[in-house]
């Protein structure tokens, strides 16, 4: 639904005939929408979770999203071959299953599709083309006032769900203007096919960039691979079942860092030493990473055999650009026709929100570390910022709809009613 249609529908002013023009004319004060319910910003699939939740609850909520359709960055900014990297029992969202016939890592075109069927399940129909440029508690009414280009909504709940991949992260280097070939953030990566027979070097060694390796090499280019810092790569599967799985049953009866040690006894034994291959492990196991520092183990779908075979070459740290050359820090300097960018994202909420409690201003992530940081002061929530992927988000999103619902059928409805008259006033 678009922003002024969505409006039309749901304004109360409007109905009344007590607003008779829109805000797109610049020179009129944006329009003001009151919302009983939570107001959620982003409509991927964190989004969708915490709206599906609170509906669960009997909380109507409103989802503001800046794209023209839910999880734009599932649709627009991820590559052709991209499956859930998780089995898809770790990455259904709350109250409905993946489907039987889907695959155990499901393709991002059945992703797509199961949210879209999440959507219309619970009948969520989120206002697009509907960015939020700033969200601040008003502390004299005690409510929200989000503003988009055209309206300020007013609530007494902001959920915020822009996620952690909002805005690529894109590395300076010297010589970066010289460079002849295009430099290239995967978010703009569809396939392989327009660098067939091209060499190309991928900066960045996530499970996105060592993906994307792969695609090169399966649309006959010449991948090669920058490893800036150590890793852990761990196998899909071990002993017939997936590596994330196993881990998170042993969790349950061992502690960390003798899972850790287990993962990366059975890893040496089924990969070999990957230090030879230029990919250092850090001192830290892998899941212990994980949970201090947020950085995801990268689970191998096939790079590592074409690493090992020489098809694809890994450099350390660039030094400078020019012309087609690179010159990486141990002194190397090779010719690429082009350049991929598998640098990541983070998140984009210290753009727009006006709260320094929850998130920190630094990284747009909130200060406080899983289990807690999903609640902040004033009615403000963020689901899906915890660095634990779609299960994460599952956790938060109930937490969220069961602590605003527990306010809502106390003293919610009355509250508002009294901000409304108050905002009115
Ligand atoms: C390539 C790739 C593969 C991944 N694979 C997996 C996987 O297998 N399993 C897993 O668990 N996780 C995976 N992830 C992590 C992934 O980020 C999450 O699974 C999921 O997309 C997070 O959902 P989200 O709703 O929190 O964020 P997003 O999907 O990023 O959705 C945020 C939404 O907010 C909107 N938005 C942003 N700013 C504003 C604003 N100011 N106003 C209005 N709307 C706004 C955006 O347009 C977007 O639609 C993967 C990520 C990437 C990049």
């Amino acid at each position: 639904m678009e922003e002024v249609e969505f409006k039309k529908l749901h304004d109360p002013y409007l109905h009344s005939n007590m607003i008779t023009s829109t805000s797109t004319n610049q020179h009129l004060p944006p329009r003001r929408v009151w919302v009983p319910g939570p107001i959620i910003v982003g409509a991927g699939p964190s989004g969708l979770a915490a709206a599906a939740c609170l509906k669960n609850q009997g909380v109507p909520a409103m989802i503001l999203e800046q794209a023209n359709c839910i999880a734009s960055l599932w649709q627009f900014r991820t590559y052709d071959r991209l499956r859930l990297h998780l089995p898809k029992q770790f990455c259904q969202l709350p109250h409905m299953p993946f489907p039987v016939d889907f695959p155990t890592y499901p393709t991002k075109q059945h992703f797509l599709s199961y949210l879209e069927s999440y959507a219309k399940n619970f009948d969520l129909n989120p206002v697009f083309n509907a960015r939020v440029m700033s969200a601040e508690y008003d502390g004299e009414c005690g409510f929200w006032r989000v503003k988009t280009k055209v309206s300020e909504y007013v609530s007494q709940w902001v959920i915020v769900a822009t996620g952690e991949n909002a805005k690529e992260v894109v590395p300076r280097f010297e010589g970066m203007n010289e460079f002849n070939g295009p430099i290239v953030h995967t978010s703009c990566y569809k396939s392989g096919e327009c660098f067939q027979h091209k060499s190309v070097l991928v900066v960045g060694c996530g499970n996105s960039g060592m993906e994307v390796c792969l695609d090169l090499c399966n649309f006959n280019a010449f991948p090669s691979l920058v490893v800036r810092d150590s890793l852990h790569v761990l196998p899909q599967h071990m002993f017939g079942t997936s590596t994330f799985g196993l881990s998170i049953w042993l969790l349950k009866w061992l502690p960390i860092r003798i899972v850790d040690q287990f993962l990366l006894l059975v890893s040496r034994i089924m990969m070999g030493d990957t230090s030879r291959l230029g990919l250092n492990r850090p001192k830290l196991g892998p899941l212990e990473l994980k949970s201090i520092y947020g950085k995801t183990p990268v689970l191998d779908v096939g790079t590592l055999a074409k690493i090992r075979t020489g098809v694809i070459k890994v450099y350390p740290k660039i030094k400078k650009l020019s012309c087609n050359n690179v010159e990486f820090v141990d002194g190397r300097v090779d010719k690429f026709d082009a350049i991929i960018l598998a640098t990541g994202y983070r998140s984009n909420v210290p753009t727009w929100l006006k709260d320094t409690n929850l998130f920190s201003e630094n990284d747009g992530l909130p200060k406080k570390k899983f289990p807690e940081g999903w609640k902040g002061e004033h009615g403000l929530y963020a689901v899906g910022f915890t660095k634990r992927g779609l299960l994460g988000t599952c956790i938060e999103a109930t937490q969220i709809a069961q602590d605003i619902a527990s306010q809502w059928n106390s003293k919610g409805r009355c509250e508002f009613l009294q901000g409304q008259t108050c905002i009115h006033s």
